[in-house]
């Protein structure tokens, strides 16, 4: 049953029984009627178990309706599934087991534990973090403070509390609050903070309470808690979810204020999202250091790639720089998985080591998705495709700040129905103003193009328009480059953005993100009519070959 559903049969009095389980925000539903309470019963899971409570226990306070709320430890919970299942006990088994996992992985439900006590020392070193040398020397004081706290507490030195590193997902942010702990000999305990939510009211800051308890007795020791945007955004006064989060974040303030000095505990936290972040966590004595973890550099690359590759079998062709050159943005976890990847392609292709073309490979099909060769395309989709294709390609290569074409494709890889790879140079700090608005006309150019040819437009650009729109937004509020706005920034939660700024300016916002639009898409149209002749060209090779080349693409143009 879907939760609006659930709310209005509730609101209509058609609902005789909620049975809910501690922890899950699975209900079962039983209806009003004189059928067999079996025939009766329903399911339905609601976004957050505390919102749901709240109202619904307002609603019967205030005597709107009547309705019997039943809490049921798990296992009458589990008998129930079993009763409207016909294969109780397999479900039940795995149900079972997977709880007993969960149960042990939570490690008694205060957070797992790697190493220390428990006899399993996190091995973790700095030197399995490649790169990030600068970063890497800040946190070397960490270590020592952990080493010998003794010394610096003599000392009547203040040993920090909380670091916050901000980072996008795979950037080694865990690998290296792991290889603190590994340097300096400690336990590492770590929680994601999408563990405390969507609980029983109280249950977030029980467990948060529990954790520090946990570490206390652990001292010293390394509390790393991941995704703590989950729990430490900005409080609100709403109900519901919210106020669960407001004690979580609370009991977790609460313990960060109260460690006495000689615990020497120290609180690593990972976001990805620092914007959202409660500032109070980043008062003194709480998290009042703050790490930005990257993603890799050229060099960074070069040197992970190096790392993930001493225990793989390369051919002796393989340049790593090359291979670093050619993954711009990508993170840590991408290029370990680049060549794992590459290991699993050489294999299956019964190479004697990892070749070049396997790590190309492997990097293609972590950036569009897996070749399907076998998917069945209709001659009317290749076409568009094709023509959509060579679209962006025909018109970035008008653009000159826009990098040339590696590879044109239409055959499809995951949703993708096709794609144009641009060659990457080096890697940009800084991106100019044009750089974006000639990206945006690129990006574009793949709708210009069937319309123009097909007069008809598809939902392929679904994503190039995410992207444009994306460009365009951060133009104006990130990057203040709006003449008429002006060099401000209105990045902002988007709740307090009309309070902060009136609506006059939200509107103008919107307002010039539909022209940067609009004049892209023409300043494409007009490319592509231009060169109407060379579009045929590349579009109908591409339908004849699938694939295009640089070099191929480049004579087009020659001719
Ligand atoms: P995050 O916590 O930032 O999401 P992780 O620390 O979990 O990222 O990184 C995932 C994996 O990616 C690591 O286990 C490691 O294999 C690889 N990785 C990421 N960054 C690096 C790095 N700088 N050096 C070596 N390996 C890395
Ligand atoms: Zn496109």
């Amino acid at each position: 049953m879907a939760y609006d559903k659930l709310l209005l049969s509730i609101q209509n009095q058609e609902v005789e029984k909620i049975e809910m389980e501690v922890g899950s925000t699975t209900l079962k539903v039983i209806m009003k009627g004189d059928e067999k309470e079996a025939d009766r019963t329903e399911t339905a899971n609601v976004p957050s178990l505390q919102a749901f409570m709240e109202w619904v226990n307002d609603k019967i306070d205030k005597k709107e309706v009547d309705v019997e709320i039943v809490e049921n430890t798990p296992n009458a919970f589990m008998s129930f599934l079993g009763n409207i299942v016909a294969y109780v006990p397999t479900i039940l088994l795995v149900v079972l087991i997977l709880l007993v996992f969960k149960m042990q992985g939570l490690g008694g439900d205060s957070g797992k534990i790697y190493g220390g006590d428990d006899g399993k020392k996190s091995k973790v070193k700095f030197a399995d973090v490649a790169g990030l040398e600068e970063e890497k020397s800040e946190l070397v004081e960490i270590v020592d403070f952990l080493k010998k706290p003794d010394e610096y507490i003599k000392m009547g030195a203040k040993i920090p509390r909380g670091i916050l590193l901000y980072g996008k997902p795979g950037t080694g942010k865990t690998l290296i609050a792991k290889a603190i702990a590994g340097e300096a000999g400690v336990p590492f305990i770590s929680m994601s903070g999408s563990e405390f939510i969507e609980m029983f009211a109280g249950l977030g800051a029980s467990r948060v309470r529990k954790l520090f308890e946990r570490a206390k007795k652990m001292s010293p020791c390394i509390v790393f808690i991941d995704e703590i945007d989950a729990i430490g955004s900005r409080r609100t006064s709403n109900s519901g979810a919210e106020s669960e989060n407001n004690q979580t974040l609370n009991q977790l303030l609460v313990e960060m204020d109260g460690f006495e000095t000689k615990e020497t505990i120290i609180v690593l936290a990972a976001t990805n999202r620092p914007e959202m972040l409660d500032k109070a966590l980043l008062r003194p004595g709480r998290f009042d250091r703050q790490i930005t973890i990257p993603a890799p550099d050229l060099n960074g690359r070069v040197e992970i790639l190096k790392l993930h590759s001493k225990d793989k079998k390369l051919a002796d062709n393989v340049d790593l720089k090359a291979i670093a050159g050619d993954t711009a943005g990508f993170t840590g976890a991408e290029l370990s998985n680049v060549l794992n990847e590459a290991a699993i392609l050489a294999t299956k292709e019964r190479h004697e080591a990892i070749e070049n073309i396997d790590i190309e490979n492997a990097v293609r099909k972590i950036t569009v998705g897996l070749e399907k060769h076998n998917r069945v395309v209709s001659e009317k989709d290749k076409k568009l495709t094709a023509y959509h294709e060579a679209g962006h390609a025909v018109v970035s290569r008008f653009l000159s700040s826009q990098n040339d074409v590696k590879e044109i494709s239409i055959i499809p890889r995951g949703v993708a129905g096709g794609y144009t790879m641009y060659k990457t140079t080096e890697d940009k700090y800084y991106v100019s103003r044009t750089e974006l608005l000639e990206k945006m006309v690129a990006l574009m150019g793949g709708r210009a193009a069937e319309k123009l040819v097909l007069n008809e437009i598809s939902t392929g650009a679904s994503n190039d328009l995410e992207v444009a729109t994306g460009i365009a937004r951060d133009m104006l509020t990130v990057y203040g480059m709006s003449d008429s706005l002006g060099p401000i920034s209105l990045k902002v939660d988007k709740a307090y953005e009309l309070e902060i700024f009136g609506e006059e300016v939200v509107n103008e916002v919107g307002n010039q993100i539909k022209s940067l639009i609009d004049n892209s898409y023409i300043a494409a149209q007009k490319i592509l009519s231009e060169h109407r002749e060379v579009l045929d060209k590349v579009a109908y090779a591409l339908m004849e070959k699938e694939k295009i080349t640089s070099e191929e693409f480049e004579k087009f143009f020659e001719e």
